[in-house]
């Protein structure tokens, strides 16, 4: 898997401080308005500063609505179809999803289909807890490579004989990778990640999500540092 921040809206927290700055300022906050100028009664002697005291203040007033101005787009490659459904469940999002019926698969098991952890570790860790499978890891891997084998080779055996892609895939796991690209703004992000990051959620969208929020940190480094260090989960009600 790897997740990739595409684009990002720039000065993310410029924006955000700016129209939340508007909530309470007399005058307009276009941009023929410094930042400075916008952002001079807010306690610090820098910029940052300036910043991260605003930021702050609706992290903890609970003012969420100006992280909804910036935006980021990301690139996501190689997860199970299983995991692209957990995250399409997000509506706040916009989504192009690599599409079987335009292309086909064709090359090593290995690298069209998931393999998680618990078909190969010793120990299995799911929501349950931690458990020992009661089949060797080779045994557990060698179930896996014989069902996508088997599944791949009736895939391709429909394709040759004219059958449409779009009908071929039919005989494809969850477990088949995809690649895709979504954009959310900032607040439906935490949001993400706070139903995305729980212990309770799966290893593979929990993966998705640690390379969302890292991404994110390099984007608007104020407020997913302060995210990380104290999750909402309250960004919706
Ligand atoms: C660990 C885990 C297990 C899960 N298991 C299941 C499962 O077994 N089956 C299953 O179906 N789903 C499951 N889900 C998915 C879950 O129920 C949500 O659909 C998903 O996480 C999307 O989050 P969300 O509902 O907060 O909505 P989002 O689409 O992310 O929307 C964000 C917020 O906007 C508001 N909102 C959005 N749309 C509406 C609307 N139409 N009406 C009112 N308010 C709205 C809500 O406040 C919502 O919280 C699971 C999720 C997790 C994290």
């Amino acid at each position: 898997m790897r997740v990739e921040l595409l684009r990002g809206t720039s000065d993310p927290e410029e924006l955000a401080c700016r129209c939340a700055r508007g909530d309470y300022s007399d005058r307009w906050v276009g941009s023929d308005r410094s930042f400075a100028d916008v952002m001079a009664s807010v306690d610090g002697e820098t910029i940052e500063e300036k910043k991260q005291t605003l930021l702050e203040h609706l992290f903890r007033s609970g003012h969420f609505g100006p992280f909804e101005h910036p935006t980021a787009t990301f690139a996501v490659e190689e997860v199970s179809r299983s995991c692209m459904a957990q995250l399409t469940r997000h509506r706040h999002a916009s989504f192009d999803v690599q599409s079987l019926r335009y292309t086909e698969l064709d090359g090593d098991p290995e690298e069209l289909f998931c393999f998680p952890p618990s078909f190969t570790d010793e120990e299995t860790v799911s929501r349950e807890g931690v458990s020992t499978a009661n089949m060797s890891a080779a045994e557990r891997e060698g179930v896996a490579d014989d069902l996508y084998e088997h599944s791949i080779d009736a895939y391709r055996r429909l394709l040759d004989a004219g059958v449409p892609k779009e009908d071929a895939r039919m005989v494809l796991p969850l477990g088949t990778t995809v690649n895709l690209t979504f954009t959310m703004n900032a607040r439906s992000l935490m949001h993400l990640l706070d139903m995305r990051l729980k212990a309770d959620a799966q290893w593979e969208v929990r993966d998705l999500s640690k390379g969302v929020l890292r991404e994110c940190k390099e984007w608007m480094p104020h407020t997913f540092e302060r995210y990380e260090q104290q999750h909402p989960n309250k960004l919706a009600p």
